[in-house]
């Protein structure tokens, strides 16, 4: 696997994020969160990432996920899933240079109807 090189931070850079592979599509979702944050997330492997700073998490309800922000700029930088065993997280394109994401497809998830 390749090390988690291309790198993204929140608005202040007390968090930083590095993937290790880029995007071809970024995902938007219209769940009640995901419409007020925004974001649009690559989803990748934990071991595909590496997040430094002191990041705040935030549970939505009944949701299996923690969604991440920088206390200090209020970014949104990745969600990670509560279940040790899920493999898989995604992090926020919006947090990395545009170049790297914004012609790209986006694809529309539903989360609002789960
Ligand atoms: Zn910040």
């Amino acid at each position: 696997m390749s090390e988690p090189t291309i790198e993204g931070s929140c608005h202040c850079g007390a968090i930083t994020i590095r993937i290790a592979r880029a995007p071809t599509s970024v995902s938007e979702c219209n769940c009640s969160l995901c419409r007020r944050i925004g974001g649009f997330w690559h989803y990748l492997t934990p071991a595909e990432v590496a997040v430094t700073g002191e990041a705040k998490g935030y549970v939505q309800g009944d949701c299996m996920l923690t969604n991440w922000h920088c206390p200090t700029c209020g970014c949104t930088t990745h969600w990670t899933a509560i279940d040790p065993d899920y493999d898989r997280m995604a992090v926020n394109m919006r947090m990395f240079a545009p170049e790297i994401w914004e012609t790209l497809p986006r694809e529309l998830v539903d989360g609002a109807s789960f």
